[in-house]
């Protein structure tokens, strides 16, 4: 969405993502305002939710399914990680270090 600046009548655009990540701190702080900074004199033009909810319809859904791949990502980069790290170690030392990784866990 495009804006122009309250204050140096600069015009400049707010990407979708943009949108979408203000709407989810919007969310989460409870807040009913965003503050736009302008490229040019970085100054904040406080934005209505209502004005951002109607730039991106079915924002709520965007967001979950944001969130949804970011777990997945974090879950896979997880896995991945634990396959490596099981494909180098022999066995018995597999089994040792879980034991002792266990006890500096518990
Ligand atoms: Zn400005």
């Amino acid at each position: 969405m495009n804006l122009r600046c309250s204050y140096c009548q600069t015009m400049f655009a707010l990407s979708r993502e943009t949108i979408l990540a203000a709407l989810g701190q919007m969310e989460v702080e409870g807040l009913h305002h965003y503050d736009a900074h302008c490229p040019r004199c970085r100054r904040a033009n406080s934005m209505s939710r209502d004005r951002l909810e109607k730039a991106y319809p079915g924002w709520r859904e965007a967001l979950k399914e944001m969130q949804k791949q970011a777990a997945n990502a974090e879950k896979e980069q997880a896995a991945a990680v634990a396959t490596v790290v099981l494909s180098f170690l022999p066995m018995a030392f597999f089994a040792w270090a879980s034991g002792a990784v266990l006890k500096l866990f518990t």
